[in-house]
C-alpha cells in the first residue's frame, strides 16, 4: 500500500487553505446566526498565514509541517478556532515524527492523537454542536476503513462522508458549547460553523489523495 508522502500532506493544508478562502464568507454567514460573525475571516486568516510560513522554508517532515501550521494556527487566530486546530496539528505532528511519509494506520492515529488535543481543549462531547460532530465521526471512518486494509486514499473518501453526515447532523443541535452555547434553544436550525470548516479539511484530505 502506498504511503502518504510529505508533498502529498503539504498539498492537503495548501487546498484546505483554498477551500477555506473560497467558502469564507459561507462559513462567516454560518457563524452570524449562533456565533460573532468571524469563523470564516477566522480561519482564512489562519491558513492563509500557515500558507505563507510553508511557503517562506518548504517543510522538513511531517511533523515539522504540522507543528508549524498549528503554531501559526494558534498565534494567529484569536477565536476558538486557533487554539482547536492549531492544538489537532500540533498533536497530529508529534504522533507522526519526523518521517517523510506516513502509512494510512499512522494517518489515522496522528489525526486521533489531534482529536484527543481538541477535547483537551474545547471539553466538548458528542452533540455539543461542534467541530468535534464532524472530527469524532471522521476519525471513525477513517480507521475503520485503514484497519481493513483500505488505502488512504479510500480512508479519507470515507472521512470525507462521515465529516458532511456529521456536519449536516448539527443543525438541529442546540448547542452546548462555545459561543453558540449562549443562544441556548435559539441555536438549534443552523449547522455548526466550526463542523462545517471541519467537513472542509476532510474534502481537502480526500481530493489530495484521490489525485
Ligand atoms: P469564536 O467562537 O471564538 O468566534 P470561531 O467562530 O472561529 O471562534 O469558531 C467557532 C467554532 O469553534 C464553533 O462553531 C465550534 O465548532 C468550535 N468550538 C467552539 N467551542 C468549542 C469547544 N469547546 N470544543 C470544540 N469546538 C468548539
Ligand atoms: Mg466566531
Ligand atoms: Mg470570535
Amino acid at each position: 500500500m502506498a504511503d502518504v508522502s510529505l508533498d502529498l500532506l503539504t498539498e492537503w493544508l495548501r487546498r484546505f487553505q483554498s477551500l477555506v478562502a473560497d467558502n469564507r464568507v459561507y462559513l462567516t454567514e454560518l457563524d452570524s446566526a449562533i456565533g460573532d460573525a468571524d469563523h470564516g475571516a477566522n480561519m482564512d486568516r489562519g491558513m492563509a498565514a500557515v500558507v505563507a510560513k510553508l511557503q517562506e522554508a518548504p517543510p522538513t517532515a511531517v511533523d515539522d509541517l504540522f507543528k508549524r501550521a498549528g503554531m501559526t494556527l494558534v498565534s494567529t487566530v484569536g477565536g476558538a478556532s486557533g487554539p482547536l486546530y492549531g492544538t489537532f496539528f500540533l498533536r497530529l505532528g508529534t504522533s507522526l515524527g519526523a518521517e517523510s511519509s506516513v502509512t494510512a494506520e499512522a494517518l489515522g492515529a496522528g489525526l486521533r492523537a489531534g482529536l484527543e488535543g481538541v477535547l483537551q481543549r474545547g471539553k466538548a462531547e458528542a452533540g455539543d454542536k461542534t467541530m468535534y460532530d464532524a472530527l469524532a465521526p471522521a476519525l471513525d471512518a477513517f480507521d475503520g476503513v485503514a484497519a481493513g486494509g483500505g488505502t488512504a486514499a479510500q480512508a479519507a473518501h470515507a472521512a470525507f462522508e462521515a465529516a458532511v453526515a456529521g456536519r449536516d447532523a448539527t443543525e438541529p443541535l442546540v448547542a452546548r458549547k462555545g459561543r453558540a452555547s449562549y443562544l441556548g434553544e435559539r441555536s438549534a436550525g443552523h449547522l455548526d460553523p466550526g463542523a462545517t470548516s471541519t467537513a472542509l479539511l476532510f474534502q481537502a484530505l480526500d481530493e489530495t489523495l484521490a489525485g
